[in-house]
Parts: structure tokens; sequence; C-alpha cells
């Protein structure tokens, strides 16, 4: 069949055999895993996965590419869900089918909903085992930045307060058809086992986070007036004349527990 891809669904199919291979050996499959790609497209990854995994499950929101993905060598195997992953939910997925084991997540994510993917699991972190993504390369940069760093900011400060984040190579645009004018990257991530921010802390987190970060250049005293004045950045320990991107993410934790 001839797919002609589509800019919509952020399609760049993987064509390169040796990164295939250097993916999936990263990914490190067992039979029995419970693994779920999102964005199968014409089953780059999805095809060795089914070689090893006994089931597999993939999210993909493009129907024409579905016979496809059937015909794939050991296709019975595969659960396709006709939907787009936003609206997904892995928390009811994994407890209607799985009594134990977390999922294990991967794909070669539509570079136009990465970040909105991230945000998503973030939300779903508790039945998740572990994460392993493609994405543009300047968005692992900007999950992995450290405080201080010109890539760091409200991405970084949210991934990391939820996930051990381990940048794993880079991916060249001319091993996909057709060639992204992009960069990509390789990244795992882990969810940690225990995070200062309970579920119902989330919003209220996010939103201080947010704030923070609207103006790079202001200090927090200016950015985060209406939500704390500078007696209470001064007693979380921080010093208010501070930007947002020289506050790591224990700094925003402080700062979160003193105004709530
Ligand atoms: N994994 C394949 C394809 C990656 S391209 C490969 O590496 O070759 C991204 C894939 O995500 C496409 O198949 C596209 O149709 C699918 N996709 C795009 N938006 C989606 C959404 N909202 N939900 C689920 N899948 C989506």
């Amino acid at each position: 069949m001839q797919h002609r891809a589509k800019k919509r669904f952020g399609q760049n199919f993987l064509v390169d055999t040796h990164v295939i291979e250097k993916i999936i050996d990263s990914i490190n499959p067992q039979a029995e895993d419970h693994i779920i790609e999102i964005g199968p497209g014409l089953g780059a990854l999805t095809q060795p996965l089914l070689k090893i995994l006994t089931r597999l499950d993939a999210i993909e929101l493009d129907r024409d590419v579905i016979p496809e993905l059937q015909s794939l060598e050991g296709g019975e195997r595969l659960h396709i869900h006709n939907v787009d992953v936003l609206a997904f939910d892995f928390t009811a997925f994994k407890q209607s089918n799985f009594e134990q084991g977390e999922l294990r997540i991967i794909g070669n994510l539509p570079y136009n909903i990465s970040t909105a993917v991230l945000f998503h699991l973030i939300s779903h972190r508790n039945c998740i085992h572990d994460l392993h993504f493609m994405l543009q390369k300047e968005v692992v940069e900007r999950i992995a930045a450290r405080a201080g760093s010109h890539d760091y900011g409200r991405l970084s400060v949210m991934m990391q307060l939820y996930f051990r984040i381990s940048p794993l190579f880079t991916v060249a645009p001319h091993c996909f058809r057709p060639v992204p004018r992009v960069e990509s990257a390789i990244v795992r991530l882990q969810p940690r086992t225990s995070t200062a921010i309970g579920y119902d802390e989330h919003d209220a987190f996010a939103a201080l986070v947010r704030q923070a970060f609207s103006q790079r250049r202001k200090t927090l005293k200016n950015t985060l007036k209406g939500l704390c004045d500078s007696g209470q950045i001064d007693a979380a320990g921080i010093d208010p004349g501070k930007r947002p991107q020289e506050l790591g993410v224990d700094d925003y934790i402080k700062l979160f527990r003193q105004i709530h």
C-alpha cells in the first residue's frame, strides 16, 4: 500500500533500520511487558515489537494506516485503539486489562502534540513503569535542562518533578520519510516513586510554575504578584529578586509550600 504522509497528523515515518534497532534495544522489551505504542503509523517500531511481545496495544488516530498495521506479521496480537491519544485514559485501560504490571509507553510522537502528550501522561503516572519517546531534539533538551541554563523552563520543572529523565541519543532527519526539518532525540522517562506534590495539588503547583515563567526576564516578586508577596518568597528561603530560571525544582516546591 502507498500511504501519503499526512502533515496534520505529524507523520514522519522512521525508515532507518539501524536507528529502529537501537530504539528497540533501549526499550529492551520482554515478552510479557504491557507495552502501548502511541502513533504506530506504518509499523516501523510495531513490527519488531510484535516479534517479541505476546500482546501489544497501539493508539493510532489515522484510520487509513490501520489495514497496514493489521497485516503486519503477528498482527493478530496487536490491539489497535483508533482514538486521539490525548483522550485515552491510560489508568482506566490498565485497570480493566491488567491485574498487575505497569504500562510501558513508547512512541515516535507527532511533534505538534508532544508536550500535550507529556502533560497528559503526568496525570496517569501511577500506572506507568516507563516512557520511551522520540521527540524533537530541542524538546528533549528542555525536558532535561538544569536550572540556570537557557533551555530551562516550565517543561523542565514539571517533567523533572514527576520523572527521572535520561536523554539517550539523537536521530538525524534523514532517518525519516518525509524528512523533517528538525533533529530528533530519544528520551527515557521513569516516574519517581514519591513526589512532593500530591494529585490534588498538581493544578495549583502547575499554575504557580506557569505564572513564574510567564515573563522570564522579570523577577519573581514582580511576576508572582497576586499569588504571593516578597515576604512569602523570602520566607521560603528564596531571594525575591531572582528570575524564574534560577530556581530549581526543590525551590518551586518550597515556594509552593509557603504559599499553600
Ligand atoms: N511510529 C511511526 C510513525 C510516527 S509519526 C514511525 O516511527 O514510523 C506519528 C504517528 O502518530 C502517525 O502515525 C500519526 O498518524 C499518529 N498520530 C498523530 N496524532 C495522533 C493522536 N492525536 N493520537 C494518536 N496518534 C496520532
